[in-house]
């Protein structure tokens, strides 16, 4: 069991935690922080980490927090090294915040690219391999071999229509054995999970799209606004890449 409340996971909206630090270690490379509580998430699933601040309460001495992930299987926040070189203490009480633009544009932007997955599998069948995001825009990658101009401008459309239809986004933790008989799920990676984890979370964009997902998303698809397509290639005869982009 990890010492870390890893609070993202069950709300995505939380921008500000209370919490104390448990360990800082700052031997090589920037300082980094582990407290018992945070609402960072740590990135993967093509979803960048949070950044924000901690804020000491006993004198107000703020660092700013760079990046965070996940090492030795808890969150890590890594700061901006301080000028005067100092750091928090184990122990001290702090609040963490967001930096909440950047964190809920990733949000709209992750469930914006499900959307896009859901509407390309159901119209087309393709399966997504892989994707990327920064905050407002992104990529996802399918085995798309008979994508082209014309069905990217009907898949943009689609996913506007699918999107204004204020889709409910669910978050589930399913034990494993379950989560595998969903056959939806088989079409993500959920089969190359590690045979250790035995429960698998999905994010469930209601009556479009169903997948393994680490990520934060918005809890309706009305809060991603829309998306224009800003490109696609081809990455080989069957790969092709989707980019994208929110637009309000
Ligand atoms: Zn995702």
């Amino acid at each position: 069991m990890t010492r870390v409340d890893e609070l993202c996971y069950r709300d995505a909206y939380l921008r500000s935690v209370a919490a104390r630090v448990l360990d800082v270690a700052a031997a090589e490379g920037p300082p980094l922080v582990v407290l018992d509580a945070t609402a960072f998430y740590p990135g993967g699933g093509g979803q960048p980490s949070d950044r924000g601040a901690i804020l000491r309460g006993a004198d107000g001495r703020t660092w700013s927090v760079r990046a965070a992930r996940r090492s030795g299987g808890e969150i890590v926040h890594e700061l901006d090294p301080p000028d005067d070189g100092e750091l928090p203490s184990a122990g001290d009480a702090v609040t963490v915040d967001l930096d909440w633009a950047r964190r809920y544009a990733l949000m709209r932007t992750h469930t914006a690219l499900h959307a896009l997955c859901g509407v390309v599998w159901r119209d087309y069948g393709a399966l997504v391999t892989g994707g990327n995001m920064e905050p407002g825009g992104g990529r996802m990658d399918f085995e798309f071999e008979r994508m082209s101009g014309d069905l990217v401008d009907a898949i943009e459309h689609t996913v506007n229509d699918e999107l204004r239809r204020a889709r409910d986004v669910r978050v589930n933790v399913l034990p494993r054995a379950e989560a595998f008989a969903i056959p939806d799920l088989i079409r993500t990676k959920v089969n190359l999970l590690p045979p250790g984890i035995e429960e698998i979370r999905t994010i469930e964009i209601v009556g479009l799209d169903l997948q393994a997902d680490g990520g934060t998303h918005v809890a309706n698809t009305r809060e991603v606004g829309g998306i224009r397509v800003t490109g696609y290639e081809s990455k080989g005869r069957i790969n092709k890449r989707i980019r994208m982009e929110l637009v309000d």
